[in-house]
């Protein structure tokens, strides 16, 4: 199978966490033949057949080359957050601009959420299409994977952690190793932010401290959170 590595917008920070895969991606070197990835490879080559994608696009030029891949690839994954939702540079969207996470613009068959995405998701997926078993995401929020960890909840320290909203799958690290999530993966689907908000509010966080959890990964929630905490 012909695999691809492409960067649009963003740090890279994907592209380094696939060579993250040490030992795996030797395992993936035998049953991939990697034909595009800048960072590894002088020549790179298309069609392919699975193409990894990070960032978002910011200008034509990205939406071209976008459009180029989607055309010579037969799976594309949305990879990271920047490719999702443009991540933490859609930030500039408060702002008036426009940053849109690649399906806005192309289809994409599956997404490896998180900020960078996480190896073992990776792994999954691969193996999902390898085999042809069907990959789903978690559809739960990261609270869940936290209890499971058995972490004392951070809220109750007035830490404010955006795991009740965010979307499993990354086995609560953040929490687990003391730090807050700061909902890297973006919402699970059906997610219910005026509760989420209630309860934000009731463990002492302030509206604006709340609005400014949400703006980092959380775009598409932050016009209905404002209109909600202003109407309340
Ligand atoms: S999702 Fe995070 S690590 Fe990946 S490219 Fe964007 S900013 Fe970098
Ligand atoms: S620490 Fe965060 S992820 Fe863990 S239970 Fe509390 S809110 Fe949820
Ligand atoms: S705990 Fe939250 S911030 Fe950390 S990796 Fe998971 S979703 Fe991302």
């Amino acid at each position: 199978m012909k695999i691809g590595v492409f960067s649009l917008t963003c740090c890279e920070g994907c592209s380094v966490q696939f060579l993250n895969i040490e030992s795996d991606i030797l395992k993936l070197v035998e049953k991939f033949d990697i034909k595009n990835f800048r960072l590894i490879k002088e020549r790179n080559e298309m069609p392919v057949d699975i193409a990894f994608v990070e960032g978002f696009p910011s200008n034509d030029e990205e939406v071209e080359k976008l459009s180029y891949i989607r055309e010579n690839s037969k799976i594309l994954v949305s990879m990271g957050a920047c490719a999702s939702n443009a991540g933490i540079p859609g930030m500039v969207n408060y702002a008036g601009k426009k940053a849109k996470g690649i399906k806005e613009y192309v289809d994409v068959d599956y997404f490896l959420y998180g900020c960078p995405f996480s190896i073992d998701e990776l792994m999954e997926l691969i193996s999902c299409i390898f085999h042809g078993k069907e990959f789903r995401n978690k559809n739960q929020n990261v609270c869940s994977e936290c209890y499971l960890r058995g972490v004392d909840c951070l809220l109750d320290k007035h830490i404010l952690c955006m795991g009740g909203v965010a979307r499993a799958g990354c086995n609560a690290v953040c929490p687990y190793n003391g730090h807050e999530c700061s909902a890297c993966r973006g919402g699970y689907e059906g997610i219910d932010i005026k509760s989420h908000a209630r309860l934000l509010l009731s463990k002492g966080f302030s509206e604006e401290e709340i609005i400014d959890a949400y703006e980092m990964y959380m775009h598409e929630y932050v016009e209905e959170l404002k209109k909600w905490l202003k109407e309340r």
